[in-house]
């Protein structure tokens, strides 16, 4: 299962889509008028605009877009998945900070580069040993220290394992970015990307953001729904990131489907910084027998 990423253009810039249901916002262009009054010449397509005037706009701007699930809407996405407990196991032998991952979860979630929900750092176990790269965003823990410091009920851990956040509800306090002990949370400061999407918000895609309020990685449910993986593991060109749902034991990173308990037992599987109770469903396998050395593919390394 590859991610099709769509190619972006620079040229392109004054619409600005995102894939979330089929809408489209583009600077006022709405998509739903692009199929029905699209009336295609040589060089230009009529598009109906959100205020109800037919412009025309050449072809070279118009990309197809993915259609993906808009995700449910705040209460329905307090509800998990049946039958699923989300896991995710991070292999760091096979690292090389790409960053495809950080790059199609930013596309996904429209963030920018200051507010990413992963972070690869670089990370080094004592001064002789060799430095490694390290994909980092929300563990989903199960005994989440930020679920429970929230005022307000905003932030809220569901059936399937999955924490996620309802924007509609956060004030913005930022209790649960403070208690957070992994800093896996960001705090949305403003525009750009707030205000950009006109659809309707899910906590499942985090879109559109809301000025004021919290952020942070949410397991890709509007995918999950679909039966497909996170972005982030279909991103990945190293096969780095495996997803599955524990209560069948079973994990993949696209290419390659093993028994979770199996990996974790073989290549001895740990949780990032265990020992404070918090219960991650994100493990981690240790960059022993390494893919790659470790300079390879170096490029905008993060600080651990
Ligand atoms: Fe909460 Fe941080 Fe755990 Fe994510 S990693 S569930 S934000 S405590």
């Amino acid at each position: 299962m590859k991610d099709k990423n769509l190619k972006t253009d620079s040229r392109r810039q004054f619409i600005k889509k995102i894939s979330t249901g089929g809408i489209l916002a583009a600077s006022g262009l709405a998509l739903g008028s692009l199929s029905s009054c699209k009336e295609k010449s040589a060089e230009k397509t009529a598009v109906l605009t959100a205020d109800g005037k037919l412009v025309q706009v050449p072809n070279s701007e118009i990309e197809e877009m993915e259609r993906l699930n808009p995700g449910a809407p705040p209460l329905e996405a307090r509800k998990g998945i049946p039958g699923k407990k989300f896991v995710m196991v991070v292999d760091l032998s096979r690292c090389r900070n790409a960053r495809k991952c950080v790059a199609s979860c930013d596309k996904h979630h429209d963030l920018t580069p200051e507010r990413p929900y992963i972070k690869v750092l670089e990370m080094k176990d004592n001064k002789s040993s060799s430095p490694y790269w390290m994909p980092k965003k929300c563990f989903h823990c199960d005994n989440p220290p930020c679920v429970k410091v929230c005022p307000v009920g905003a932030t809220f851990k569901r059936s399937d394992g999955i924490v996620l956040i309802d924007n509609t509800r956060c004030i913005g306090c930022r209790f649960c970015m403070a208690a957070c002990p992994y800093s896996a949370r960001v705090f949305n400061w403003g525009a750009p990307p707030e205000g950009k999407l006109d659809i309707p918000y899910s906590p499942e895609t985090s879109l559109p953001s809301r000025k004021g309020t919290v952020a942070k990685c949410d397991f890709c449910p509007n995918m999950l729904r679909e039966d497909k993986l996170p972005h982030c593991v279909t991103a990945c060109p190293n096969g780095v990131i495996y997803f599955g749902n524990e209560i069948e034991d079973t994990v993949t990173n696209g290419e390659e489907t093993v028994r979770f308990s199996t990996l974790l037992k073989d290549k001895a599987g740990y949780r990032y910084m265990e020992d404070l109770g918090t219960k991650p469903r994100v493990y981690y396998l240790p960059p022993v027998n390494r893919l790659f050395p470790f300079e390879e593919g170096k490029e905008k390394p993060e600080e651990s």
